[in-house]
């Protein structure tokens, strides 16, 4: 392949199947970063109950890639890695967080179409009101199902948004219940939660706590580069919607 060749789906499946995701990302670094910085794909990355390990773990992956996903500004909200993740008044960031959420991420959610990437629990407790976790006046569980119903794609990242993980451990059927992953309740019970609440778009999970750097970097390419697409792949996925491939851990 020359250097003029764009990266194709086969090249990138073949790679991570032969070499692994570490063999994947050495091998076609260049035309990765050459295809990233103009990508216009943009990706929506929201948390829920979590600790952040699964974001520590992203930032370190490859720094030339990492920093080319950020300096193309493909990630418009997160709202630990852009310190300011909404708007600037006169040149100067608001720092009212609760003008950023409520007013920024609506915009987004306005023109949709994003990778969206839920880090972290759904919160549903105390009795499935969702109220154990507010930002800027809204539940975190709104929040992710609006950003979620407007989004290309989601990509469920870490044990905590597959099934709950930690903060929705087995210490009773209280905590279960309230801190829901986006796929699973706990690791009991099958049923897509997602369903529940309306949302139907396509769902990858990488679960793991957190999965490695180099699980995020691949699996985050693929999408934003559209190597996978939906519902064309969705074979590729298996019965807990894992992309086979990188199954995350
Ligand atoms: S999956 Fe693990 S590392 Fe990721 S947010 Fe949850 S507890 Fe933290």
């Amino acid at each position: 392949m020359t250097k003029s060749d764009v990266l194709s789906k086969q090249d990138c499946l073949e790679a991570i199947s032969t070499l692994g995701v570490v063999g994947f990302l050495e091998k076609y670094r260049a035309e990765l970063i050459q295809e990233l910085k103009s990508v216009k794909q943009k990706l929506v990355w929201i948390h829920g109950a979590g600790c952040s390990g699964c974001t520590m773990s992203f930032l370190n992956c490859d720094h030339e890639l990492l920093g080319t996903i950020l300096r193309n500004e493909c990630i418009i909200y997160h709202k630990t890695l852009l310190e300011q993740s909404g708007f600037f008044l006169g040149g100067i960031p608001v720092r009212v967080p609760e003008i950023n959420i409520e007013y920024y991420l609506k915009d987004i959610e306005k023109t949709g179409g994003y990778v969206l990437v839920v880090e972290g629990a759904l919160v549903e407790g105390p009795d499935n009101s969702g109220k154990y976790c507010l930002i800027g006046g809204e539940t975190v569980k709104e929040r992710i199902v609006k950003a979620a119903n407007k989004a290309k794609v989601i990509m469920t990242l870490g044990t905590c948004a597959s099934c709950g993980g930690i903060p929705g451990d087995r210490r009773s059927e209280n905590v279960v219940r309230d801190f829901p992953g986006l796929i699973f309740r706990g690791v009991a019970d099958r049923t897509i939660i997602l369903n529940e609440h309306g949302i139907t778009k396509p769902v990858v999970d990488l679960p793991g706590c957190p999965p490695k750097p180099e699980q995020i970097l691949a699996m985050l390419a693929l999408l934003l580069l559209d190597k996978l697409q939906f519902p064309e792949d969705s074979n590729m996925l298996d019965k807990y919607l894992r992309f086979k491939m990188i199954k995350g851990g």
